[in-house]
């Protein structure tokens, strides 16, 4: 058993079963134990990889877009440029990297990264060398300022609960002890008054999930749009509403048992971009069409990029390059499960690569 394992053991002995929420915390975040504060998860040798980690040509489109949307709004001076969970700091690098042609824009921006892991901090910083970069432990912190965002498999990553729908109400997904092992269970069925809107979308038995966070921060990161102007790129894997369970744990490239070893693999659900939307419209912002990965980096020019970049290319470097592409937009691969959302002002055009 894990030290985080055997802690988490003892707490649920001593005061019963946790949320699942409670639980992703735990394994993410613990500060000695947790999953992303003590490794980089990253590329080959960890557990997954990410688009930016696939090819330089995510975060360069992805630089292009918010470079553009800053043009659209008249250029702004002292803008945020922010990235919650930036990982290896690779998205960040690219963007500026891009976006070092285009006028004004770097001399207008500061970098914020929000990063809760000393381990990741560290690689960002080797990454970013050269640039002067702020650090946050919360998206909360980030200043009042136009805000100019890209998120990339960070929404995942936040802490879910998980509902089954039951005649007499919900009952919640926990984790409790069977033989003194970890093991999933239900609370006694109880109504839900924020859950009663998807009586009409569900049938008895089936899971609907809860990201509390997620609206908190999707809020944080409107309203600054709505007040200051600026543009957020939320993309991740998911879907318009959250249905079923997503709950999944990825060690070495492969799925595992999310309960075998705690801290030790990566935890994730699917992101449900319909609460992102509402909490972001709450706030005054506009929200873009949620938008299939493939769609989106076809619309800004991927295939144009990857012909040029191609030019200079021969043998496995070639292959490895056309792969890259291909995992990125084709909707067997990442194109159509990955999803992009933009989040910008009422008064502004939506950025480039949304309708
Ligand atoms: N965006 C990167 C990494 C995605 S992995 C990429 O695309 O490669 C998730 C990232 O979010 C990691 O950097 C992890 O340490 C960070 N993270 C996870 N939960 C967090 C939280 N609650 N607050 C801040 N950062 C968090």
């Amino acid at each position: 058993m894990t030290a985080l394992a055997a802690s988490l053991a003892a707490r649920i002995a001593a005061t019963g079963p946790i949320s699942l929420a409670d639980y992703m915390a735990e394994c993410l975040l613990h500060p000695d134990h947790g999953y992303y504060s003590t490794r980089d998860p990253f590329g080959k040798q960890g557990d997954f990889t990410t688009a930016p980690e696939i090819s330089q040509m995510f975060g360069e489109l992805a630089g292009l877009c918010l470079a553009g949307a800053w043009l659209d709004q008249g250029r702004p001076a002292d803008i945020v440029l922010a990235e919650p969970g930036p990982g290896r700091g690779t998205l960040m690098a690219d963007i500026l990297r891009a976006t070092r042609g285009v006028p004004g824009f770097h001399a207008a921006l500061r970098v914020h990264l929000v990063e809760t892991s000393p381990v990741l901090r560290a690689r960002q910083k080797e990454a970013l060398q050269g640039h002067d970069v702020a650090w946050h432990d919360s998206l909360h912190d980030l200043p009042e300022a136009p805000l100019f965002l890209v998120a990339n498999e960070f929404f995942d990553a936040l802490p879910i609960r998980q509902f089954q729908r039951d005649p007499q109400g919900w009952r919640e997904r926990v984790i409790g002890l069977a033989d003194d092992m970890l093991s999933f269970g239900l609370t006694a069925p109880a109504p839900h008054t924020t859950l009663e809107h998807r009586l009409a979308d569900t049938a008895p038995g089936e899971i609907v999930e809860v990201c509390p966070a997620a609206g908190p921060l999707a809020s944080a990161i409107a309203g600054r749009i709505a007040r200051h102007g600026g543009a957020a790129v939320i993309v991740d894997y998911g879907g318009w509403h959250s249905r079923g369970d997503t709950f999944q744990a990825l060690s070495q490239h492969g799925h595992t048992d999310p309960l075998a070893a705690p801290g030790q693999a990566d935890l994730t659900a699917h992101v449900d971009f319909e609460a992102l939307a509402l909490a972001a419209r709450a706030e005054g912002a506009a929200v873009s069409d949620l938008t299939p990965q493939g769609v989106w980096l076809e619309r800004l020019g991927i295939t144009e990029r990857a012909r040029t970049l191609a030019r200079g290319m021969t043998g496995a470097a070639l292959e490895a390059h056309v792969a890259a592409h291909r995992r990125l937009t084709h909707p067997e691969e990442m194109g159509t499960l990955f999803k992009a959302l933009a989040i910008y002002p009422t008064t502004a055009p939506v950025p480039p690569g949304f309708a």
